[in-house]
């Protein structure tokens, strides 16, 4: 249920006039156009605008200017001369002594966290959709003016940006102290449910957009303030007071879809998208898996706001909107974030010890059932993320490897060494980091240096293997060590044969056929629809991959009969004797202090 926000009107000293100032207007919601005048009151005689090709966070070069659109520049009422550089630049001749005035169109229908949307229902934006860079001015203050739709008076604006002169609905002026924050606060606005809570002091708004009636906004909020008072106490220790937290409120920006599933992560907010069905419902009271995953996204962005936005790569210390930011550590700030968004579940006591073991053995399995694992190192999956994890297609398991899902095991794998050394735990490491590097950029060998000097031994070894190496991780004698147990079990046809598929209305296809496998041995090609299987003894027509099992029996051969192209294609296809996936089980042993 909606829910009436706080009438507190947000005020701060008006200051002098900032050089930037933009002014954002929603300005046809059913041809999704945002309307932006941006204003530059001392320009350069050739002012340089450009709009970003990317936002931090989302490691991908998306373009954002091809949605730009009716770019003009006016002083004093007359258009300036106006020069495209490139795809995303433009260059303006203008008299320095006169307000330089740019308007421009921009068009957002992309329901994700990493560009804009308006429809009559929401808007929502990312400054890096919407708010052109005037070269020069880049570290100065940007002042944001957001004006509300008219049609919908009852519409409200939440953001991180502090405000400087707004309404009670949150509309108006609000102050970033450089591009650099106008373009790390996103800004949400509609008729959506918003509420607070404290967390070590600190007030930590949620925002939800687009939930249904039986949304239980009071358990969301229950359970998010244990995440943050975990992550917070994580980081600064038990008696954590509000001054330690690095940003001095937090705001949550969920938008409730149908079916999508994201976030990404900001100084001192986050915007995430899931589905409807995975909010927590009035009057349930069980943990479904879908509400443990938006538990543990909650928690994986919250964490984000030391381990990556403050402790970050040496090379993320300046952003360069215009091109590709590599870095090879997105093993340590999405892998290390990953292992512990879903331990603080557990210590945050959301979750049991079955539920987090649960997670973990899925962790696993994806990474082993990635044949990409034994081609790229997470550090080389990590510089590579702009072509490979963020574009992703048929070949993907075969190519790379998630640093996200092995960086997590790395994590775990230093963790477990070092309990069983009895030396340290991680979170040692982690509190040591943020001190060594001031909560700023860091390189691989300060985290060789914490291990060193936390341990007593050189970790050089271990990196290179795990981080830098494509063998495998020494997993199962570290879980035995903690207790847990690993069983291997005989595994389902697609991981037997080697292959993805989509099954959609009868329809079974091959999405992706697995390096090594025996699919790929066959024949067998993504893109192929698989129609059914011969025996000696007759044909069989299949719709689902599962039915294999029931038809083959022990039989270890058939010919697959495959339509690639509109030709019928019959490829004789040997199952393997023996594969198996990882089936963890807690022991008998008394109960460790890792995970809880
Ligand atoms: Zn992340």
């Amino acid at each position: 249920m909606p829910r009436a926000p706080k009438a507190t009107v947000k005020s701060a000293p008006v200051s002098a006039h900032a050089p930037v100032h933009y002014r954002v207007t929603p300005a046809d919601v059913h041809a999704h156009h945002w309307h932006v005048v941006l204003k530059l009151t001392r320009p350069a005689a050739t002012q340089r605008l450009q709009l970003p090709v990317w936002i931090p966070g989302s490691y991908m070069v998306r373009e954002f200017s091809k949605h730009l659109q009716g770019l003009e520049c006016r002083q004093a009422g007359r258009l300036c001369g106006l020069i495209q550089v490139d795809k995303a630049t433009w260059d303006v001749q203008a008299d320095p002594d006169q307000v330089l005035e740019i308007s421009y169109t921009v068009y957002a229908l992309d329901n994700s966290v990493r560009s804009a949307w308006l429809d009559s229902a929401r808007g929502f934006f990312n400054a890096t959709s919407l708010c052109l860079m005037a070269q020069g001015f880049e570290d100065g203050p940007q002042l944001l003016e957001v004006l509300p739709a008219p049609a919908h008076p009852s519409w409200q604006l939440a953001t991180g940006l502090p405000a400087q002169r707004v309404d009670r609905r949150g509309f108006g002026v609000y102050r970033a102290a450089d591009y650099d924050e106008l373009a790390d606060c996103p800004v949400e606005m509609g008729n959506f449910w918003s509420a607070e809570f404290s967390a070590c002091g600190v007030v930590h708004r949620f925002v939800v957009a687009g939930a249904l009636p039986s949304f239980d906004g009071e358990r969301l909020l229950r359970d998010t303030q244990k995440i943050c008072e975990a992550a917070i106490r994580f980081w600064h220790g038990a008696a954590a007071r509000a001054a330690d937290v690095p940003s001095a409120s937090y705001t949550f920006l969920l938008n409730a879809v149908d079916d999508n599933y994201g976030g990404l992560e900001h100084r001192n907010s986050t915007a995430l998208i899931a589905a409807r069905r995975d909010l927590p419902r009035l009057g349930e009271a069980k943990t479904s898996e879908g509400y443990t995953t938006l538990l543990g996204l909650i928690s994986h962005e919250y964490f984000h706001t030391w381990n990556v936005k403050r402790l970050r790569p040496a090379a993320f210390t300046r952003y360069d909107y215009t091109r590709e930011n590599y870095s090879d550590l997105l093993w340590f700030f999405e892998g290390f974030t990953s292992y512990y968004d879903d331990l603080l579940l557990r210590r945050a006591a959301l979750i049991d010890d079955a539920a987090y073991v649960r997670l973990l053995n899925k962790t696993i399995n994806q990474v082993l059932q990635a044949p990409g694992r034994k081609v790229q190192s997470v550090a080389q999956a990590s510089f590579d993320a702009w072509v490979k994890y963020y574009r992703q297609d048929e070949n993907t398991p075969n190519a790379t490897i998630s640093y996200y899902q092995k960086g997590a095991l790395v994590a775990m794998c230093i963790d477990l060494t070092l309990r069983r050394e009895g030396s340290a735990t991680l979170d040692d490491v982690m509190r040591a980091l943020w001190k060594r590097c001031q909560g700023g950029p860091m390189q691989e060998a300060d985290v060789l240096a914490v291990l060193q000097s936390l341990s007593g031994r050189s970790w050089a070894k271990e990196i290179k293997a795990w981080v830098h190496g494509t063998g495998e991780l020494p997993l199962r004698p570290l879980l035995e060590s903690q207790d847990i147990l690993v069983y291997e079990d005989p595994a389902q046809p697609a991981q037997r044969l080697g292959l993805r598929v989509t099954e959609t209305a009868g329809v079974l296809r091959i999405k992706t056929v697995l390096h090594g496998s025996a699919a790929q041995r066959a024949g067998l090609c993504a893109g192929d629809e698989w129609l059914g299987v011969e025996l000696p003894s007759g044909g069989w027509r299949i719709h689902k991959l599962d039915e294999l099992g029931a038809i083959l029996g022990p039989a270890r051969r058939c010919v697959a009969l495959i339509s690639r192209d509109k030709q019928l294609l019959r490829l004789p296809l040997a199952l393997p004797a023996r594969v198996t996936t990882w089936r963890l089980a807690a022991g008998s042993r008394a109960p460790t202090a890792w995970p809880a």
